[in-house]
């Protein structure tokens, strides 16, 4: 279905441009006694006699809820309505007000905890808003809009939207509801900003002389936690960040969304943040999820308000791939890392010689790294369907972050100490409302700081897939990786390659295989990406959680039949579960390191 979704989407046509003179009003109605699902009211006033509203599609996290739209309906007589797309409605009716209304039936709650950004709706509040909510007005995304929430009585508010009354937004209190009223100054901030409701904790700080809402969503089983450390770490977060773009910031204010019962993740928007915060996890750690809050913090500059090219502020469409989520996703990992170090939040396990560690031991246990340039993995890091990359598999982020420490330490090296990767950030984020991210204009972000030529970095790593030379630029700062490589171990006993998984794609019955290592035991039997998984041992597979519970019960030496489909016909591998080796990184000084490298290793926190 997705593959279906994309061509329809692709077949559309462009956006009619109207002349689409219009107020746009919103309602959205949650209703205590029915919490499967709420109503949405949109009140438009329009001079053209056919206008269309779109779901818009999210760049990342397409979640596609035109599937849960029900009883889309105008009220206003003499209208027709016809779906153009899966996500567009276009309706012909007489110009002057014309009154929407339709239903989200909330799809049925999937196994374990949730992803924060999805909504959901409990007894005691839920996640509401966002592009699981409003459609939007195609050829009137620039106008402002009004949205009145109608909610149980004791449910309270948390969301990016500014108030559109005095008093916190709050409108009359009726029987067993209370209306609010913000509003939006275009359709993409509306649908930018989900809205946490229900009874929720919060707490305010001032940082830089700006508002900043720390919000907790509890579930009614709630493990208590430390909410002072919580939220004390929360604003030292805050500080630092502010800190590192020389207090520019792209909000006026800015509001945390934790949400319990949510997996640790979250989702960055202009001015707000979903993030899964578990209270017993938090009970254990306060800290438990500041790296996940400092990555999606740091995306409120390097990602929302230093905006790839090929971004689309709204569409319903499936966004472009985008070819420098390399910076965008890896030099937030870069900053969560190091901004927690200067905050003072050493994370409880590492060092950051031992957080680059890791990495590297990941980056040259994977053999993608020296085939396909950052721009190649950056491209199919959303919306490409797994196996993307044939038999291997690559992180964009992993593959940023290394290159960005790379350029830091070359940024570094070359002034002496007084220059670094947070030249380049704060001068592109002062760029940002003229100038859209790409290859190009990072590799110039980093030329005017330093004033030395990057191309041939940039060739090289960037546009190209040559894999990168640590040491080289390790040695800057007098340091130099050791590797060795055993058999790979977990749990202390030898791991079995089970570098294979399984995906259902949309719309389609049965299994995929995505081989992540073309020299894993899978791929040497002949196995590939995307074949059609039929059989194994002779028992038919069929969805990824019976194929995982087969991988699970396979112990070392066993050997397993496994039948697939192809194009070119059926292809069955006999393959033998064997352990693998895996290298590992340590990093140490160079003997011959001078005062002046180790004091730039010192600045760069190594
Ligand atoms: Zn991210």
């Amino acid at each position: 279905m997705k593959s279906l979704a994309l061509l329809l989407a692709l077949s559309a046509p462009a956006h009619p441009h109207p002349a689409v003179k219009a107020s746009i009003q919103y309602r959205l109605c949650v209703d205590r006694a029915d919490l499967s699902g709420w109503t949405v009211e949109i009140r438009l006033r329009t001079t053209s006699d056919t206008v269309r509203l779109a779901m818009a599609a999210h760049p990342e996290y397409d979640d596609r809820y035109w599937r849960y739209v029900r009883d889309f309906a105008v009220e206003t007589s003499g209208a027709s309505v016809t779906r153009v797309d899966s996500a567009v409605w276009q309706i012909v009716a007489p110009p002057g007000v014309v009154n929407v209304r339709y239903r989200i039936a909330l799809p049925p709650a999937e196994p374990g905890p949730r992803a924060s950004w999805r909504p959901f709706l409990t007894p005691t509040g839920g996640l509401i808003g966002g592009p699981h909510a409003f459609m939007y007005l195609l050829g009137a995304e620039h106008l402002p809009v009004i949205v009145e929430l109608s909610l149980p009585s004791s449910w309270e508010i948390a969301s990016g939207l500014r108030d559109a009354l005095p008093r916190g937004g709050q409108g009359t209190r009726r029987a067993n509801a209370r209306w609010w009223v913000y509003a939006a100054t275009d359709a993409a901030t509306l649908i930018d900003s989900p809205i946490l409701v229900g009874r929720l904790r919060q707490w305010r700080f001032l940082e830089g002389g700006v508002p900043h809402r720390v919000v907790y969503w509890p579930l009614p089983t709630a493990t208590p936690f430390d909410t002072i450390a919580f939220v004390s770490w929360s604003q030292r977060l805050v500080h630092q960040t502010l800190a590192l773009f020389g207090g520019r910031r792209p909000y006026r204010e800015y509001t945390f969304q934790f949400e319990d019962g949510a997996y640790s993740g979250g989702l960055e928007h202009r001015n707000s943040v979903t993030l899964g915060a578990p209270s017993e996890e938090l009970a254990k750690n306060p800290n438990a999820v500041i790296q996940e809050t400092a990555h999606e913090f740091v995306h409120t500059w390097n990602l929302m308000a230093i905006r790839p090219v090929e971004y689309h502020d709204l569409d319903y469409r499936t966004q472009p791939p985008v070819s420098s989520l390399w910076f965008s996703e890896g030099l937030t990992m870069f900053y969560a890392d190091l901004l927690l170090r200067r905050a003072g939040i050493q994370p409880s396990d590492s060092t950051r010689t031992a957080h680059l560690e890791r990495l590297i031991s990941r980056y040259v246990a994977n053999p993608a790294y020296g085939r396909f340039s950052a721009e190649a993995v950056s491209r199919v890091a959303y919306n490409a369907d797994p196996g993307a990359l044939g038999d291997y598999s690559a992180s964009t982020h992993l593959q940023g972050e290394l290159i960005g420490t790379m350029l830091d330490l070359t940024i570094r090296n070359s002034t002496d100490g007084r220059r670094s990767m947070d030249d380049v950030m704060r001068l592109l984020f002062d760029r940002a409302a003229t100038q859209r991210l790409d290859g190009r204009v990072i590799e110039q972000a980093v030329e005017s700081v330093y004033d030395c030529d990057v191309t041939p970095f940039f060739d090289v790593h960037v546009r190209g897939a040559a894999p990168i030379d640590l040491n080289r630029y390790l040695a800057l700062i007098g340091l130099t990786t050791r590797a060795t490589t055993g058999p790979a171990v977990f749990n202390g006993e030898p791991e079995r390659d089970l570098r294979v998984w399984g995906w259902e794609p949309q719309g389609e019955r049965g299994v995929r295989l995505v081989i992540s290592d073309p020299s894993s035991v899978w791929g040497r039997a002949g196995l590939h990406s995307r074949d059609q998984l039929v059989a194994m041992n002779g028992v038919a597979v069929a969805t990824w959680p019976e194929l995982r519970a087969k991988l699970q019960g396979l112990h070392l030496g066993d050997t397993v039949r496994v039948e697939v489909q192809r194009p070119s016909g059926p292809f069955e591998a006999a393959v033998i579960v064997a352990g693998f080796e895996r290298p590992t990184v340590r990093i140490e000084r160079l003997p011959n390191a001078t005062v002046a490298q180790r004091r730039l290793a010192e600045a760069a926190i190594f």
